[in-house]
């Protein structure tokens, strides 16, 4: 029996000569950023393997979202959801955007379509959904609403590498969706992330922002930001991208291990996916129910105790945060379901280095 701590998530890493080449490389053409040969390579080589046609990379995925609401001009209030990482909201602030936080769906844990009309007023510009888990929102009720009523739809997919849905990837919905390559997230570039763009145009403006409003060497058109990503990043998503199926894979032999041995625990409850076609086995949440024998804390501690360090991710929820929770739509009487969540839920470890034993230990603490 391992007596290692086991965390939520290990990073996913290549082996360590096979990046060496592309280090020499760097070292012999100098070029370390400004859109370098790695950087261009890696923008086609996700265009192709995520199904979309057009993507900008990042630093990291936070200033990827904070360039994709500067690019739509977004202003006045978003509709968003509380059931998710602080970046989401804080990306809105530190755009100056006030956010509205709505209600999520007891089952898909995305936020509620039916909720986002009543959030509606004259200063409301967008909706900022985020696939929660990777499990993809209902695209078409937003993008019926936000067509209704004149907003754009900008997607958090933060959590969504990879993952299609009927209509293919889950990533080619709403005016632009976001991606992080976190060292925490499924494909990882240590930090980075992405803008999917629907066209060429929209693309070379973000470019633009992202390289300080610079067109060229005099040029410089909008007050940008450096949210570029580095060539030692970008080769690094070069190499990964070639074991990504094979740590898919591994992640989805987890996930069925998991979901057959909890299946009738009673007072467990699996979340369910929600309709996606291609999954990616991101994350594998658990919602603790009062009839478990212990409360979802008590279960929290008991798995730590032994070495097993899951995530009550998301909670608190964003709403409960300080520089949120004076808002109306903050308070938790307007989000009974997130509020209910946030308290019931665990993620349970998830890696593709996780063996066959530590997940039958973590199932066995578990029903024990
Ligand atoms: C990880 C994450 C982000 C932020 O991405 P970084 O690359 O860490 O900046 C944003 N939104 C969600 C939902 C995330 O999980």
């Amino acid at each position: 029996m391992s007596t290692k701590p086991i965390y939520v998530t290990q990073p996913v890493l290549p082996p360590l000569e096979q990046f060496i080449p592309y280090l020499e490389q760097i070292w012999e053409n100098k070029i370390l950023t400004n859109n370098g040969p790695f950087h261009k390579e890696l923008e086609r080589s996700l265009c192709e393997r995520l199904g979309v046609e057009h993507l900008a990379l990042f630093a990291n995925g936070t200033l990827a979202l904070v360039t994709a609401l500067q690019a739509l001009r977004i202003t006045g209030e978003v509709i968003t959801t509380p059931f998710s990482f602080v970046a989401t909201a804080h990306s809105l602030l530190w755009n100056g955007i006030k956010p509205v936080f709505v209600d999520i769906d007891p089952k898909t844990l995305n936020l509620d379509p039916m909720r986002i009309e009543a959030a509606i007023t004259p200063h409301t510009t967008a909706i900022l959904p985020v696939h929660v888990y990777g499990n993809p929102c209902d695209v078409e009720a937003i993008q019926r609403i936000a067509d209704d009523y004149n907003l754009k739809v900008i997607y958090d997919a933060a959590h969504a590498f990879g993952v299609q849905c009927h209509c293919g990837s889950v990533l080619s919905h709403g005016d632009l969706s976001i991606l992080s390559f976190h060292a925490t997230k499924v494909f990882n570039t240590f930090e980075g992330g992405a803008i999917i763009c629907p066209d060429a145009k929209t693309k070379q403006h973000i470019d633009h922002l992202k390289n300080f409003g610079f067109v060229s060497e005099t040029c410089v058109v909008a007050s940008g930001i450096n949210g570029k990503m580095n060539e030692m990043q970008a080769a690094l998503g070069l190499l990964q991208l070639k074991h990504i199926d094979q740590a898919i894979e591994r992640r989805r032999v987890i996930d069925t291990r998991y979901r057959e041995a909890l299946r009738g625990v009673p007072g467990l409850r699996c979340v369910e996916r929600s309709g996606q076609t291609v999954d990616n086995h991101a994350y594998f949440p658990i919602l603790v129910d009062p009839d478990y024998p212990l409360s979802r804390d008590a279960l929290y501690e008991k798995l730590r105790d032994q070495g097993i360090h899951g995530r009550r991710y998301f909670y608190p929820l964003i709403s409960a945060y300080p520089m949120y929770r004076g808002m109306l739509s903050a308070r938790p009487d307007n989000l009974p379901i997130a509020e209910e969540v946030a308290q019931r839920v665990i993620c349970l470890p998830i890696y593709p280095a996780l063996s066959d034993e530590d997940v039958d230990r973590i199932i066995d603490i578990i029903k024990g």
